[in-house]
């Protein structure tokens, strides 16, 4: 057989992990060594020369994104459908168990996900009906502690009792909390996992028919694995099995979240006589990039260790800029990218990545006013926004009543004069008889509990529910969703708003009818978990709504710049990366730099937002930042100084001349406060820095700016000599 397609692009190292024969197997390598694409190899490499069944593999990805990246591949090399591989992330093929197997999972069958909004107002009013105060138990607080519970597999009763009052109270939360989820047929994230494990566990025959038809689990990214997943892997491959795991224990960044970098050392005593084969070679990145990184991932202790190599130049330097503030670092961003495109770039080419979701906006607005297109991965998600979270509660409302988090969202939205206290009332009624809101409607109704004009508007928006329902019964998907938004009346409010904001909204609305549509034509039913004989596209639909952490803006094919955070960024390249924000406090997190543990979590993260440029790398900090309302004025990251200078080039340092002689120092005209005349080598004084040298003077007036050397407040910064309120010595 001819398998020189699969293997002949590889280097010997990746073609002995793709063919390795069948049995536990790690790959150990670092960023750019071609992991990845080993797992996507070793998947057509198994179904052609191991003539493994695509029903015998289950692949896991860290993204939705990756999952369809891969089976695409695999796919085209092939030439075939593979409609019978499973591959997901692990949430993902957790969903589809779990609709397969509702009953036995002890589920409604149109059970429903809580994404972590839902879940935080779900857990408000558990805190509520204990009368706790949300400030003494922040509900996102708790909400970390429950998905940390069901993340090392464990329920309420299983937390050890250690007397004190905090951790009962915790417990009781949770308690309560779950029995909510219950009785809604509501499952959170953390719970999707849980309860796929539990339902392999407590059924001995489900768990033997899914491990004698996954013959062959691969998992890539397997550094960012937590308790419960790495129990999974174990528990379907009976520790044994042709188990195939890559990763990188550098670029561990979900720690935070429970993900155990362990797990990469656990498996080779877990699964004996599991081989280890090591990557070296990077094809991703240029010889200074890939310096820079190694230079930078040495600060961290404990490593498994590894020596990366790239046969490849030197390239560019990696470029510093240091921008004045956030305003500045973004316009030099956008203007290089800008000349990126003009130069024959493309737009997808480039991103810009970021430690905090926030810092978002700020390039946004550039872009935007640079007319360039742009995505955002992750953060601001269609299914996440407002207009489209109230069309999908109406959604789930028609498929399941008890739905509680979404009849509070959508009781009064559009305003239907249902105030909070009638709300309240229901509230009162669903805990004091244990049952959901809508229960709790009907019976207040039927009671007479509620005023007339309550009872009016409530007895409407219960009707138009049902009616909903009943009138788009058996009717395609998106006429479905087209008749919610519609008589819900959600389209009418924001039509109504008039401004530019209502009018994206109303775009928005539009565009979950056209997603609809799309999901039915190219979602495999098998995949999604539709029952063939009774497909039910609606449930099918809002749990990919729940799931997908989808692209934002740019129409779906433009080529446009990408945004994301660095942790969305795991697994990516781009030949222009952009890091961004690179200061203390910032990234490093200030809430990571007091603990050695979790500074190395960051640095980590700083090593993969490196190792994702392959051609030219700048590192951006501000010298000012508007920053939680406040202005700072950070020293630039540690991460930058802990990359070799001679890798670097710094924009500023070398201001344009004209001519061969270096011009003398701009003088500086006056602005009101700033001393006149601010020539380099004079001494000054800031009021929080104190004494400094100036080094270097640009500009004139409000634009004049100083770079200046404090020795005792973290070296050279530029400051708006105008602002900065500097004293001549
Ligand atoms: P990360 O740690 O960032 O996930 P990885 O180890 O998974 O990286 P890949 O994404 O698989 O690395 O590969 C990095 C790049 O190198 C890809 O563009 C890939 O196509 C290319 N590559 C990998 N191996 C080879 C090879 N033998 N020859 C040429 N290119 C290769
Ligand atoms: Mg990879």
């Amino acid at each position: 057989m001819d398998v020189s397609w699969i293997l002949d692009d590889l280097n010997a190292a990746q073609r002995a992990a793709v063919t390795a024969p069948l049995g536990p197997l790690r790959v150990l390598a670092g960023a750019g060594s071609g992991k990845t694409r080993v797992l996507t190899r070793r998947i057509a490499w198994l179904l052609t020369v191991e003539n493994a069944s695509p029903w015998s593999i289950l692949a896991v990805t860290f993204t939705n994104k990756a999952a369809a990246e891969m089976r695409g591949r695999v796919e085209k090399m092939l030439d075939q459908p593979i409609g019978g591989l499973w591959i997901g992330t692990f949430h993902g093929i957790a969903h589809r168990l779990l609709r397969q197997h509702w009953q036995e999972a002890r589920l409604p069958r149109a059970f429903q996900i809580l994404d972590s909004d839902d879940q935080t107002r779900l857990l408000k009013r558990v805190l509520r009906g204990l009368n706790l105060d949300e400030k003494k138990w922040p509900p996102p607080q708790v909400a970390g502690f429950i998905n940390r519970c069901k993340d090392e597999i464990q329920r309420p009763a299983d937390l050890a009792d250690d007397g004190k009052p905090v951790q009962r109270q915790y417990r009781q939360i949770y308690t309560l909390y779950q029995q909510e989820c219950e009785r809604g047929g509501l499952v959170d994230f953390g719970e999707l996992l849980l309860r796929a494990y539990e339902l392999w566990r407590d059924h001995p025959d489900l768990q033997a028919h899914y491990r004698e038809r996954f013959q062959h689990v691969l998992v890539d990214e397997f550094q960012d694995t937590n308790t419960i997943q790495y129990q999974w892997v174990r528990l379907l491959s009976g520790g044994r099995g042709d188990v195939f795991i890559v990763g990188d224990d550098d670029q561990c960044v979900y720690g935070w979240r429970g993900s155990k970098v362990e797990n990469l050392q656990r498996f080779a005593d877990d699964f004996p006589g599991a081989q280890t084969i090591r990557l070296e070679q990077n094809y991703r990145s240029t010889h200074n990039i890939l310096k820079a990184a190694n230079a930078l991932i040495a600060h961290n202790a404990g490593r498994l260790g590894k020596n990366l190599w790239t046969a490849d130049g030197d390239g560019e330097p990696i470029q510093i800029y240091d921008a004045f503030n956030e305003v500045d670092e973004a316009r030099f961003v956008v203007e290089r990218v800008r000349q990126w495109v003009e130069q024959g770039g493309q737009r997808r080419d480039a991103a810009i990545l970021y430690r905090s979701n926030a810092q978002s906006r700020v390039f946004e607005e550039t872009l935007i006013a640079a007319a360039l297109p742009y995505r955002i991965y992750g953060g601001l998600r269609f299914f996440e926004r407002a207009e489209i979270k109230d069309a999908l509660a109406y959604l789930r409302l028609v498929a399941h009543r008890d739905d509680d988090p979404s009849f509070e969202r959508v009781v009064n939205t559009p305003p239907r004069a249902i105030g909070e206290r009638t709300v309240d009332l229901l509230r009162e009624a669903a805990r004091s008889r244990g049952g959901s809101l809508w229960q709790a409607a009907l019976g207040l109704l039927a009671s007479g509990g509620l005023s007339g004009r309550a009872a009016n508007a409530v007895r409407g928006f219960l009707n138009l529910i049902e009616a909903l329902d009943r009138d788009s019964h058996g009717q395609p998907l998106p006429e479905r969703v087209e008749q919610v938004i519609t008589r819900s009346g959600l389209r009418a409010m924001y039509e109504q708003a008039r401004d530019d904001k209502g009018e994206m909204r109303v775009e928005n609305l539009e565009e979950l009818v056209n997603a609809s549509g799309d999901f039915i034509t190219h979602a495999d039913p098998v995949v999604v978990g539709v029952d063939p004989d009774e497909p039910d596209w609606l449930n099918a639909f809002l749990a990919h709504a729940a799931l997908e952490s989808g692209q934002g803006q740019g129409a779906a094919g433009e080529d446009s710049v990408q945004l994301m955070t660095l942790h969305m960024a795991k697994g990516l390249e781009f030949p222009l990366v952009f890091l961004v924000g690179l200061e203390e406090g910032l990234f490093p997190h200030s809430r990571s730099t007091a603990e050695a543990r979790q500074l190395e979590e960051e640095r980590r993260l700083a090593y993969v937002g490196v190792t994702r440029a392959q051609r030219q790398l700048y590192l951006c900090h501000a010298e000012r930042r508007n920053w939680y309302g406040r202005e700072n004025y950070p020293s630039p990251s540690r991460f930058v100084r802990e990359i070799p200078a001679e890798l670097t080039h710094d924009v500023r340092a070398q201001p344009k001349r004209r001519g061969k002689t270096p011009l003398p120092a701009p003088p500086v005209a006056a602005a009101p406060g700033a001393p006149v005349g601010l020539q380099p080598r004079q001494r000054v004084r800031h009021p929080q820095f104190g004494e400094g040298v100036v080094l270097e003077v640009e500009g004139a007036g409000y634009h004049a700016r100083a770079k200046v050397n404090f020795p005792t407040a973290g070296g050279a910064k530029w400051l708006v000599v105008a602002y900065a309120k500097l004293e001549v010595l």
